[in-house]
């Protein structure tokens, strides 16, 4: 009797949920499949502005990776990936003894850039359950104090950004006295929200400004340390807590793994999500860098990427050719603003209305669906998320 092979997956990540679900329905005989993941419940972003913002319970907008890897027949291992030995094929975990693969996939995100070394007072928005945890203990906190004031500056000025600062200011406005929020947004550019179409800019800076929403634009935050952020125009803002949402960065561990990476130390993949150094390595999500035709990293093509990567990983271990993915080039974006309504963008337009947050709620429902109806399942249809740049 042959020995089993045995398939990888590090990260609970979007495309590997859509990848797992996919295998559940068709898995291969004679295949082993390990998912090591650093938490149990993974995160969909298209709902946590929403979550938030108070509109979404904590269960609604995760997955639930146990139930997932039951689903798949595939053995949960609850733990962190810290590096890849590429000669000896296995993968080397904080706890766990190293796991062997003949096929490995990486589906393990990014986390915000941030000036220097970490303190308490930096939150990032990622990794998302430390976030969430934070936000928690700050509303309970508020809800404890009488008169509370707060002080909260966002660093970021992309879609994450400003979604982020519209929900938190939502939801604050709902435990405390409006009057004695503050919300500073900082972004080093002139304008926000530097890929959407002037009109979206437009009409989320006049959203911001109306929910008193202070903004701080060609200003690039340097320092913070408590209890204030410093920029490098001199500009000192002081704060309760800075939440950073900037650019995308992959972890250090990366660098050791002598796979192939970009300059920013993203895992490089050429179109079938495969590592062009180590063939029997696949990525997908934000932490693929798609050498030919680089994509935003957002929820939307890490989505997009489950089913290729799903075939591809199959084809792998059977020794077929490989299926090529192609993103999308232009794609529907929904952006939450905290008071149940959104605003929709196509290429150059943009419409915002509460009917835009009625269609946003009903496709991001519809994706958690599939997740959820995991014991009778009906379909392999992926519903796509709402998206972003
Ligand atoms: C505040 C905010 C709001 C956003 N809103 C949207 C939105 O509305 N729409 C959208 O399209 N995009 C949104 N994004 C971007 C989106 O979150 C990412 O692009 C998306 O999550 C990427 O998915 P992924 O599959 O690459 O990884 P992730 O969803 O980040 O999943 C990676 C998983 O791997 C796990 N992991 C990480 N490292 C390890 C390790 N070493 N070992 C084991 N497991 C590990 C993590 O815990 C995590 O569960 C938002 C981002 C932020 C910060």
């Amino acid at each position: 009797m042959p020995q089993p092979q045995q398939l990888v997956l590090i990260g609970g990540g979007h495309s590997h949920a859509i990848a797992l679900r996919l295998w559940g329905m068709q898995p291969l005989p004679h295949v082993q499949v390990t998912l090591i993941s650093n938490v149990n419940e993974a995160p969909y972003s298209g709902m946590l502005p929403g979550h938030l913002a108070g509109f979404y319970r904590y269960q609604d907008c995760h997955i639930d990776l146990r139930s997932l890897a039951t689903f798949a027949k595939a053995t949960l291992i609850l733990d962190s990936a810290i590096g890849i030995d590429s000669n000896q094929q296995k993968v080397i975990c904080q706890n766990h003894d190293p796991i062997a693969f003949d096929i490995l996939s990486i589906d393990i995100g990014s986390t915000p850039q941030i000036p220097h070394e970490s303190n308490s007072l930096i939150i990032p928005a990622k990794p998302v359950p430390q976030f969430l945890t934070w936000w928690e203990q700050l509303c309970d906190r508020i809800q404890q104090t009488s008169n509370p004031t707060i002080t909260l500056s966002i660093i970021g000025g992309g879609v994450g950004g400003v979604e982020l600062a519209l929900n938190l200011q939502a939801r604050l406005a709902q435990l405390m006295d409006p009057t004695q929020i503050q919300i500073h947004l900082f972004h080093r550019s002139p304008d926000l929200l530097p890929q959407q179409p002037p009109w979206v800019q437009r009409y989320l800076q006049q959203r911001l400004q109306a929910r008193q929403i202070q903004l701080h634009l060609n200003e690039t935050v340097t320092t913070a340390i408590a209890p204030a952020i410093h920029c490098a125009s001199g500009l000192t803002v002081t704060c309760d807590a800075s939440l950073w949402v900037t650019q995308a960065t992959a972890p250090a561990w990366l660098r050791t793994t002598g796979l192939e990476l970009d300059d920013r130390g993203f895992i490089a993949v050429n179109a079938a999500l495969q590592s062009p150094s180590h063939p029997h390595i696949f990525a997908a999500g934000d932490i693929a860098a798609l050498v030919d035709r680089p994509c935003p990293k957002a929820g939307v093509f890490a989505v997009r990427q489950g089913p290729p990567l799903f075939q591809n990983l199959r084809h792998a271990l059977q020794g077929q050719p490989l299926q090529i993915y192609r993103p999308q080039t232009r794609y529907l974006s929904l952006i939450g603003t905290g008071d149940r309504s959104a605003v929709a963008t196509w290429g150059r337009w943009g419409w915002a209305s509460p009917l835009c947050w009625w269609w946003k709620d009903w496709i991001d429902r519809r994706f958690m669906q599939q997740f959820r109806m995991l014991k009778n399942p009906l379909s392999a249809e992926i519903p796509t998320p709402s998206e972003r740049p």
